[in-house]
């Protein structure tokens, strides 16, 4: 098979620049909402390039901005759930858990019109911590999650877990897992797949791991959110390590992003999973 063969996963975390900064969803409340901006943006670019993708929404977007998620099922796009608070899932009780979950699927799936199949958690925040929540996804429902990075890092990851997409709780149905997409280089998983990885590194770096995923059969997934082609979102202090990949390189992202999709293609996550 050709690598150009090969359709990717395109993925939006869709949330506010605010809400995936570690502050806690109780003190979301001063806060300058940009989603409608950014949002309405990137579906722009996403139209211009003729391109579907799976929108991760959180709940709490859903609840203030519900006429968003109605553009997005209308253009074409799968709606898939973020969860409800942004909290680290394992920070979380399982029944809190429960509750959130299915709390953002009942008003996505009446937003959307179609039933919630995906599934990605906050800060990719199922680890070796937090496996009981497949179960509860399983349950509920959902028939993939995306959201185990096989990688090590200060707040999510589990270092050696599968790289490709398989079956991480037994159904039936089964849950499947699309990890999130890693390039081996030497002996280590270099996490590639998108957000602050894909603002930092040159284009020239995800295109050639992206290329050599392809060429060797595999399907990678891209992620990112809206606010990162919002360069004008308010700057605010925050700690050291978060504010180290958070404004970096915005005002470049949008004509990545474009270029991204032109040279690879690409499609919701349904789709290329194969999930019905
Ligand atoms: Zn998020």
């Amino acid at each position: 098979m050709t690598a150009h063969a090969i359709v990717n996963a395109l993925t939006i975390d869709f949330e506010d620049w605010y809400q995936g900064l570690e502050i806690p969803h109780t003190d979301w409340g001063g806060f300058e909402d940009r989603i409608e901006v950014s949002g309405r943006r990137l579906l722009a670019v996403l139209a211009e390039a003729g391109v579907h993708a799976t929108f991760f929404v959180l709940g709490r977007v859903a609840e203030r901005h519900p006429e968003l998620v109605g553009e997005i099922a209308a253009a074409g796009h799968e709606v898939a759930t973020h969860g409800w608070s942004h909290t680290m899932i394992y920070r979380m009780e399982p029944d809190v858990f429960r509750d959130e979950l299915q709390r953002s699927l009942r008003l996505l799936e009446e937003l959307g019109g179609r039933s919630v199949l995906g599934h990605r958690a906050p800060f990719f925040s199922i680890t070796r911590q937090s496996l009981w929540a497949l179960d509860i996804l399983r349950e509920a429902g959902i028939r993939y999650d995306s959201s185990v990075y096989p990688v090590l890092n200060y707040r999510y990851g589990i270092e050696d877990a599968p790289r490709w997409p398989y079956a991480i709780a037994e159904g039936p149905p089964p849950l499947l897992e699309f990890p999130i997409t890693t390039w081996r280089v030497l002996g280590r998983n270099l996490p590639v797949a998108g957000g602050a990885y894909f603002r930092i590194y040159p284009y020239a770096l995800t295109r050639t791991a992206f290329r050599s995923i392809n060429r060797a059969g595999h399907a990678a997934v891209f992620y990112l959110h809206p606010w990162e082609i919002d360069p004008g979102h308010p700057r605010i202090r925050v700690p050291r390590r978060i504010a180290a990949t958070h404004y970096v390189n915005l005002g470049r992202t949008e004509g990545r992003l474009r270029r991204l999709l032109g040279d690879f293609r690409f499609a919701p996550m349904v789709e290329v999973l194969g999930v019905r």
